[in-house]
């Protein structure tokens, strides 16, 4: 390909899906992720798969190949989905993996944490996503420790078998649940001897957020665990006939929870994770539709892009994880919509604290679709008081720190992996304009390019095939063949 220079003769416009020798994105206003305000016009200089420089533009004329002409629009890092599962089926009905990634890549995931999914089969898509082979995100995936119930005290070893296992097996992090005071212990100990990174998803448990504190955790999933270690009585105050088992009681009464706690010792759990660099990732879009059950099951997005898989795994059924809404009434939504006031307050009293605060979606459930989770908890975060600036911050630079990548990704800097959206629009003034695009939602589907690992890619074109993804599998929604998913997740 000829070098020419900017300036004198025009460059050819970039094609989708296919890595440029050296590409150029011009007349950029560039968000970098660090949390300073929008910067530009910048030129930012893609050679294979890194941004080799930044430069005020578009003063200086700079050799390329390809260019994005980005005049009129922002360039943000790639978004970072820091809680997510890697799906091919729902409900035992197969999904197509280029589905989910599809929608995540057009709706600006350039990274994506896995936090519990079919470890060897992720493994295998994690890799081909590394050489290119597959249209898909980052993927980073995190082993689920698995042992639950926990082996009895006496076992030590066990559990320290299963990290060094979980290590070995080439996993990028590891995945816990409810769990034991002393096998997470055990378990903390050898995470850090192996320098394994770990995620809690806590439960109404005997460990909570103070346990997360003193053995290390590096990031707290969802919520529980927070109001768990600040409650007023020390216990919440079931009902009599509560069992944790059934779904229906837990979401429920999981909405009386934050009312629960006492401000004070709130306050002092904050702090504690603070102190000990416990980062927090509250998926606040996952639980919403118990804020708000009919916003959720009529979303605009679902006309295109629900897929049947997911249409079957969403509606009620005490047996599908997540689809627990059985006689919810609007009793319960109150409950919900205070408890979503005090978590968000506790969100950003954290953040004012100095926490470190991550955005994922957990999409696959509860009527969240992949991308589109993940925006709605973008928008979330703005409710909680966040500007808009921390909450792209949250999604992606912090998301980065999260899995310690933060010196290689989640940045729009010289140096870093060539992660980034173009987006038609400002972000800074509306979320809504990053979601795939949408009938009815009329300022949706802006992002125009997501570019991974320095191949562009064109959105528009992503969610169009997406979205006929969905036209032909409601077309033959039946099972076809063995399904093996084994996700694993207890929100
Ligand atoms: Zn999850």
């Amino acid at each position: 390909m000829p070098f020419v220079l900017m300036g004198q003769t025009a460059l050819a416009p970039t094609e989708s899906g296919v890595r440029q020798g050296r590409l150029l994105v011009t007349n950029a206003l560039v968000v970098d992720g660090s949390g300073t305000p929008a910067n530009g016009p910048r030129t930012i200089v893609i050679e294979g798969n890194r941004i080799v420089a930044v430069t005020p533009g578009p003063g200086r004329p700079v050799a390329g190949d390809k260019v994005i002409d980005a005049k009129g629009k922002y360039v943000l890092p790639g978004l970072i989905n820091v809680h997510a599962h890697i799906q091919d089926e729902r409900a035992g009905w197969p999904m197509r993996q280029d589905y989910q990634f599809g929608v995540w890549l057009a709706s600006g995931i350039t990274s994506v944490r896995d936090v519990g999914s079919n470890f060897e089969k992720s493994k295998a898509l994690r890799e081909q996503s590394q050489k290119n082979s597959i249209v898909a995100p980052r993927l980073f995936l995190y082993a689920v420790l698995g042992m639950n119930p926990a082996p009895s005290v006496e076992n030590e070893a066990a559990i320290r078998t299963r990290v060094r296992q979980i290590k070995a097996s080439g996993a990028d992090g590891l995945k816990f649940f409810e769990i034991s005071d002393w096998a997470m212990r055990v378990m903390q100990e050898e995470a850090h001897e192996q320098k394994l990174r770990t995620a809690h998803h806590a439960a109404v448990a005997e460990t909570n957020a103070w346990h997360d504190i003193k053995y290390g955790t590096t990031s707290i999933e969802h919520w529980y665990g927070i109001p768990d270690a600040a409650l007023r009585d020390g216990v919440q105050n079931f009902p009599g006939s509560f069992n944790h088992q059934y779904e229906v009681d837990r979401f429920r009464y999981a909405g009386h929870l934050f009312r629960q706690t006492d401000p004070v010792k709130l306050g002092q759990v904050l702090d504690g994770m603070v102190k000990a660099e416990v980062a927090w990732s509250p998926t606040l879009n996952i639980y919403e539709a118990a804020r708000d059950l009919l916003r959720y099951q009529t979303q605009p997005f679902f006309k295109e892009y629900l897929h049947p898989a997911l249409e079957k795994f969403f509606a009620p059924d005490p047996n599908n994880h997540g689809s627990f809404f059985l006689n919810w009434t609007s009793a319960d939504e109150a409950e919900w919509r205070m408890n979503y006031r005090l978590w968000m307050d506790a969100v950003r009293d954290f953040g004012r604290r100095g926490g470190v605060i991550g955005i994922g979606e957990d999409a696959g459930f509860i009527y969240n679709l992949f991308g589109f989770g993940l925006i709605r908890s973008m928008e979330l975060h703005q409710e909680a008081g966040f500007h808009p600036l921390q909450v792209i911050t949250q999604a992606t630079a912090n998301n980065a720190k999260i899995m310690g990548k933060e010196h290689e990704l989640g940045r729009v800097r010289a140096g870093y992996l060539a992660d980034l959206i173009v987006v038609d629009g400002n972000p800074l003034a509306d979320f809504r304009i990053l979601y795939p695009k949408t009938e009815g939602v009329p300022q949706s589907g802006k992002i125009e390019w997501t570019i991974k690992d320095g191949i562009p890619y064109h959105a528009p074109t992503l969610a169009q095939q997406v979205r006929k993804i969905v036209e032909e599998d409601r077309k033959n929604p039946k099972p076809r063949g063995v399904v093996t998913g084994g996700d694993e997740d207890a929100h």
